[in-house]
């Protein structure tokens, strides 16, 4: 890969703004919140602690892809009233996966930044016209089985539509390894790092499945050169409506701000 828009050597590092939170420059961003938006007063709950907690961007499902097609898809357009509702209440920007061509235009009336789940990496129709959107923010996952490679071909064709404006975020990837639900490839976050200009931020819930292994996984992602992270969090989580097993609790978060503050001095 040489050359492309992706690399280092095409310009200088890109650092993408979602409301007034700078995704790549100095400091770490942290986006959390639940699988799936569940309610009002759920996702209200939720997004009030996190703010308390320090963190900058709220996120929350409202088309859902779910390993079983049969299982609960999402609150769809009512999910995304409530979670713009919620971030103007606690003041936060809100990222929510877009999962049609059909839904980008009402999903950007809701949403501040629009991620691209790891089944639609591939996706290149859904790429294109977002990459048309030009200054709308997008976290593109990685695929379930992409290679960097991909990964960074499905970014620059984003980018070659006219929208700069990526952020890469590493979920883990299928391997023979089933004791965590997906390994987290933190390799690529390195090699990002290293060679090409876009942001990367870790999701180490989807990375890992198991709430237990959040915490370590995401000061490793951050020793590994990670921007930020994303971690599905809910006041209640075992009793979150999608993904409770890697679903941490508020205190949890706590406990990971702290370690983000303490690896500053390091
Ligand atoms: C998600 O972020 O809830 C999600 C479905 O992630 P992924 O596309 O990485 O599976
Ligand atoms: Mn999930």
């Amino acid at each position: 890969m040489e050359n492309l828009l992706v690399d280092k050597k095409s310009g200088s590092n890109i650092c993408v703004k979602v409301g007034n939170i700078s995704i790549g420059g100095d400091s770490k961003v942290l986006i959390s919140g639940p699988c799936s938006v569940e309610s009002y007063e759920n996702m209200h709950a939720i997004a009030s602690e996190l703010k308390n907690i320090g963190i900058h961007i709220i996120r929350g499902g409202a088309f859902k892809p779910r390993t079983s097609p049969y299982d609960f898809q999402g609150l769809q357009y009512e999910g995304l009233e409530i979670l713009k509702a919620v971030g103007k209440e606690v003041q936060l920007p809100v990222v929510t996966e877009v999962m049609d061509v059909r839904d980008i235009d009402i999903t950007l009336q809701y949403a501040d930044m629009l991620q691209i789940g790891s089944r639609n990496m591939y996706n290149y129709s859904l790429l294109k016209e977002l990459g048309k959107l030009k200054t709308t923010p997008i976290l593109l996952k990685r695929g379930i089985s992409a290679t960097l490679s991909e990964w960074l071909y499905a970014a620059e064709y984003i980018m070659s539509h006219g929208n700069t404006n990526v952020v890469l975020c590493e979920r883990g990837i299928r391997t023979f390894e089933n004791y965590t639900r997906n390994t987290l490839d933190l390799n690529s976050v390195a090699a990002v790092k290293q060679k090409y200009r876009l942001p990367v931020i870790v999701d180490p819930s989807h990375g890992t499945g198991l709430r237990e292994l959040v915490p370590s996984m995401s000061i490793a992602a951050l020793c590994a050169g990670a921007d930020g992270l994303m971690i599905e969090s809910h006041i209640n989580p075992d009793n979150a409506v999608s993904d409770s097993r890697q679903t941490v609790s508020m205190d949890c978060m706590r406990g990971i701000v702290q370690k983000m503050e303490r690896l500053k001095n390091i």
